[in-house]
């Protein structure tokens, strides 16, 4: 098989198929015809339930579906509104009233307020445990318990989670394993190829890329495939061809540009690392972190998100910080081609403790150049000391 680098370029691409074109067009539609009555039954007895309504879907889709799941390694991939979107349904495919579930403390915030506010509507038990503490998931997990859902790393405060041991350990119990591997990316990690059920990404971020769409996938395994199709499609769920279009272009690049966000990000966490008003810097790549040996063993690299804390709390410091700021602008999301920055403070954890009572600042690195990107921390960092 090629180089995965290669694989991105070639994925859910079929020009024979269009023409020659080497990217597959948008394709706008709700009716399909069938050609004939003994067609139109044909695709209903082939249990090929997806094939004849826009909503499962034109060839826009399906490139993109095929093209994730062949980089991700799955048995099928279903695409989503948003990244969201596709965490919360995946959830709903998996439990029924009365389950257990276990989540992640370090969880995408959204996620979390779903699993809060609408799985305990349905009569479900959250519980969130520290995916850092293997201890931690066999003392909650239980024979009532349907999902476990993890964030390797995880949101804003980046601990990385041994993907393989949760899947053992979960699987004793017939628990279902997803991941929300959008920092990754197929890319950098393959969670199904770690024992992991379902892989999610938020395509909003790398692979999208550009920051102007918002959309999500689920990849499944052979065994959880059907269980999150027929959920999915109950739902109703449908995305746009033209952001397939934007999805698909942007899936091209993303190996060049994801090279150039790792040696961005890693620079700066250095950097960041030896400025004095700095306590913890969370990245991986540092030889000092304490996830540092578990990225190397299942990571082909980083992406460019990460975060740090600040060694004050002080208001005056943190608001001429990020003022002074030229190229990191204050805004949500990442995986954009620009440097965002975003002031956290602290962050809600339920269950696991923080490695400092610093205000942490979550950065994105861009694909600005570095030494750029390295001054302008420098002369915030340095500008909001004499602020105080
Ligand atoms: C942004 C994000 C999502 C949600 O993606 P949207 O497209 O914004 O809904 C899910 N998981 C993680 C880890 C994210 O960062």
């Amino acid at each position: 098989m090629s180089h995965i680098h290669t694989q991105a370029i070639n994925v859910g691409r079929t020009p024979q198929r269009f023409d020659g074109l080497v990217n597959t067009p948008v394709f706008r539609g709700s009716t399909i015809l069938a050609n004939s009555f003994k067609e139109w039954e044909q695709t209903k007895q082939n249990g090929d339930l997806y094939r004849n309504y826009g909503r499962f879907g034109t060839a826009t889709t399906k490139s993109f579906e095929k093209a994730i799941n062949d980089l991700e390694g799955g048995a099928g991939c279903m695409v989503f509104p948003s990244g969201l979107s596709a965490c919360t349904h995946a959830l709903m495919a998996f439990v029924k009233t009365g389950d257990h579930v276990l989540i992640a403390d370090n969880i995408y915030g959204p996620t979390r307020n779903f699993a809060d506010h609408v799985l305990t509507r349905l009569g479900i038990t959250v519980e969130y445990f520290d995916s850092t503490c293997l201890a931690e998931l066999q003392q909650k997990i239980n024979a009532k318990t349907s999902v476990v859902f993890i964030e390797s790393p995880g949101s804003i405060t980046f601990e990385f989670s041994d993907v393989a041991a949760i899947s053992d350990i979960s699987h004793q119990y017939a628990a279902k394993v997803l991941v929300d591997n959008s920092w990754a990316t197929p890319l950098f990690f393959k969670p199904l190829e770690h024992g992991a059920d379902v892989s999610i990404q938020a395509v909003t971020k790398y692979i999208g890329g550009h920051s102007d769409l918002l959309m999500g996938t689920a990849t499944a395994n052979a065994e959880s495939l059907d269980q999150l199709n027929q959920s999915v499609h109950f739902f109703g769920e449908t995305t746009s061809p033209d952001d397939l279009f934007l999805a698909l272009r942007g899936l091209r690049s993303l190996a060049v540009r994801l090279k150039q966000h790792h040696d961005n990000g890693i620079a700066l966490a250095q950097c960041l690392a030896a400025h004095p008003a700095v306590d913890v810097v969370c990245h991986p790549a540092l030889p000092n972190s304490p996830d540092h040996a578990l990225w190397q063993r299942d990571f082909a690299g980083a992406s460019g998100l990460f975060s740090f804390y600040l060694k004050t709390q002080d208001p005056a410091f943190v608001e001429s910080f990020f003022d002074r700021l030229e190229f990191f602008h204050i805004g949500l999301s990442w995986g954009g081609y620009e440097s965002l920055v975003l002031p956290v403070g602290k962050p809600y954890r339920s269950t696991s403790t923080l490695p400092s009572d610093g205000y942490l600042i979550r950065i994105h690195a861009g694909l600005e150049h570095v030494e750029d990107l390295k001054a302008d921390l420098y002369q915030a960092l340095d500008q909001a000391a004499n602020a105080i």
